[in-house]
Order: structure tokens, then C-alpha cells, then sequence
């Protein structure tokens, strides 16, 4: 897959790798594993819209699940009510 890169200022073959990315919604901070394209000549990492957005859709899915953990904390149950 050829994709332009700055660095070298031309169409160049990129090779895609998974980096874990360390990001913050609102308050909660939270890792996910973001793909990312890199110029094979430079290394230079190169910018794919269809790659950012799955990488966005990623970063939300995680925040979504977090937030769910946070507004669903695991219920203690006070047994001595029960008798
Ligand atoms: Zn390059």
C-alpha cells in the first residue's frame, strides 16, 4: 500500500503497526491500541483517514465501556438486610 509521506515527498510503501495510546475523555484516562501507518523509507509515521477513523471508533468503543464501569460499580450486597 503506497501512501503519501512529508518526509519524503512522494507516494511511498507504509507499513502498519499497532501502538498502544494512552488518551483522556472528559476525566477518565484509558489505553486503547491504535494502528498507525509508517513510511517504510523515513519511517515517518503517515496520515490515513480510514486508519484514524478506526482508530477514533476505537478510542470511543474503550471510552464507552469505561464510563459503563464507572456508572455500574459492582454491587456489595449487605446481607444483614436480608434477614
Ligand atoms: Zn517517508
Amino acid at each position: 500500500m503506497k501512501t503519501y509521506c512529508y518526509e519524503c515527498n512522494d507516494d511511498k510503501d507504509v507499513e502498519l503497526l499497532e501502538k498502544e495510546v494512552t488518551t483522556t475523555i472528559d476525566t477518565i484516562t484509558f489505553i486503547y491500541s491504535a494502528n498507525i501507518a509508517k513510511c517504510k523509507i523515513c519511517g515517518n509515521e503517515v496520515y490515513i483517514p480510514e486508519i484514524s477513523d478506526q482508530n477514533l471508533k476505537r478510542a470511543n468503543d474503550k471510552y464507552c465501556s469505561s464510563q459503563a464501569k464507572l456508572n455500574h460499580p459492582t454491587q456489595t450486597i449487605n446481607y444483614s438486610t436480608l434477614i
